[in-house]
């Protein structure tokens, strides 16, 4: 059966499902295939949505054992690790539910099975049930995102070698558990486990935690992780990694490892994603794949074949769901005829630690690496009114400006929600605002967002809560 259809989106995450709605909003009939009973993908199913629940009962856990300090103690919690899971599933399910109705609301044909490429204008569905659809299309939107890289040296099926999906199913808590990697997942789900009482050592190849990220920022995140993980090493190389049914003998080498082997309950493999662009039939295009795994798109995420779209991780970096949410409305909007292009300033990031990290535009860090010259101002958290209520003084908030124009070029955050904070600086820099259109701005006190005005006003050399007895200009 040949099904007639304007658009087949394949992978029905972040960016699929953006991309499909706004088909169906703009008057295209669409047909939306993926694995799972309703559109997610690994965000909702098994990434950002499950584990910020859990971060969320981290941050509760660790405020009420750090209350003692306001005169508030509480008992030891005790965690139900069954009705843990169950409060994690619930938000997904609602989450998958919710897009499952708006799915049908839109009328658009939702197939739940895995599609291969027949030609650049036909995709073959093996459905659930084990029958095969064919979806014929005028545009397909290849979404089909990555999954957990599996380096030879860390593979291993053993079930105490675990992957970001596996650490998420909270049925246990380990008593030591090794993270492979300082990155995002490392961090976030690292932080997890040790708010539930695991010891945690993480094991970082460069040199620093979030390599890539400015060091002033993760400074102040590693001083806290560094207190509550057992151990972090830096330069650190896992050589060997033997799982047995009583846990995982692992062999470190690096300068600060003084016990090479090690025994720990289990271990999680965070070192980075691969795109799933294996997708059948994809080589009978002229779609291009470029060394790294990713598919080769224009500013329209056109491909190489041009009935073909492809938005999201499987598209390139960075592997962000609000990097893919932008890319699905520009392919839509390009195949509803709409001149479009996917060029933003600024694609922020957060990583949702304790305390988080945010940063947008031009980083201090890569000033330096391309030799640009810019201008910083930092504004301590310390000098903050509404930090000190949080008794959360640990947090900085940083301006990278271009020094003749003074145009804010990046902005970098480390603090309590520093994730929302950010959104602030997208804004400022894809207007172009300098460092007085920030000071200008009147922002609510006593809020933390403030620090992005003291930052500017620390700019000029006139923040009202940081006393600096030589002004840099005059207002
Ligand atoms: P990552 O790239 O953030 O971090 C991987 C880390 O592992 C790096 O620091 C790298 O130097 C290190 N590493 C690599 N190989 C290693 C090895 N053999 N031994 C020790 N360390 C090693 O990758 P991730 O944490 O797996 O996350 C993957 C991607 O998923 C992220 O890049 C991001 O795009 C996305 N993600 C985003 C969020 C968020 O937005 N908050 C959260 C989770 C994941």
């Amino acid at each position: 059966m040949t099904q007639p259809a304007r658009v087949a989106v394949i992978g029905a995450g972040p960016g699929g499902y953006t991309a499909a709605f706004l088909a169906a909003d703009l008057g295209l009939t669409v047909t939306l295939i993926d694995e799972a009973p309703d559109p997610g993908g690994v965000c909702l199913y098994r990434g950002c949505m499950p584990s910020k629940a859990l971060l969320h009962v981290a941050k509760v856990l660790t405020e009420a054992r750090e209350s003692a300090e306001w005169g508030v103690t509480f008992a030891e919690p005790d965690i139900d690790l069954e009705r843990l899971q169950s409060w994690k599933n619930t938000v997904v399910s609602t989450l998958t539910g919710g897009l499952g109705q708006l799915t049908r609301q839109r009328k658009i044909d939702y197939l739940e099975g895995r599609a291969s490429l027949v030609d650049w204008h036909t995709a073959a569905v093996t459905m659930k049930d084990g029958t095969t659809r064919q979806v014929s299309f005028d545009h397909g939107i290849l979404a089909t995102g990555s999954r957990p890289a599996r380096p030879a040296a860390l593979a291993s099926e053993h079930n105490r070698i675990l992957d970001s999906t596996a650490a998420l199913d909270v049925n246990r808590v380990p008593g030591r558990l090794l993270v492979v990697g300082g990155g995002y997942i490392g961090l976030e789900l690292g932080s997890v486990y040790a708010a539930l009482g695991t010891a945690v050592t993480v094991v970082e190849m460069t040199s620093t935690l979030l390599p890539g990220v400015d060091a002033d920022l993760v400074r102040v995140l590693s001083r806290r992780f560094g207190a509550v993980a057992e151990t972090v090493y830096l330069d650190t190389a896992v050589t060997q990694l033997t799982a047995d049914d009583e846990g995982v003998s692992v062999r470190l080498e690096g300068p600060q490892v003084a016990r090479e082997d090690q025994r720990f309950d289990e271990v999680l493999v965070a070192v980075g994603r691969v795109p799933n662009s294996e997708i059948a039939g994809l080589d009978g295009t002229s779609v291009e794949v470029d060394p790294r795994g990713f598919v080769r798109v224009d500013a329209q995420r056109r491909t190489a074949e041009p009935s073909l779209f492809a938005i999201g991780d499987l598209a390139g970096e960075p592997m962000l769901a609000h990097k893919a949410f932008h890319e699905a409305r520009v392919a839509v909007e390009t195949i509803a005829g709409h001149k479009v292009a996917f060029e933003p300033t600024v694609i922020p990031a957060v990583v949702f630690t304790d305390p988080e990290i945010a940063w947008c535009g031009l980083t201090e860090a890569q000033a330096k690496a391309e030799g640009t010259a810019v201008s910083i101002a930092r504004f301590p958290w310390g000098a903050s009114g509404r930090a000190v209520t949080l008794s959360r003084t640990d947090g900085m908030t940083k301006l990278v400006v271009e020094p003749e124009t003074e145009r804010v070029l990046g902005v970098g955050i480390v603090g309590t929600g520093a994730g929302e904070l950010i959104a602030e600086g997208v804004v400022a820099i894809e207007m172009g605002a300098t460092v007085e259109d920030l000071r200008a701005c009147i922002h609510p006190h006593p809020t933390l967002s403030e620090t992005l005005l003291e930052s500017a006003e620390s700019f000029l050399g006139l923040s009202t809560h940081v006393y600096k007895p030589k002004r840099l200009s005059s207002p």
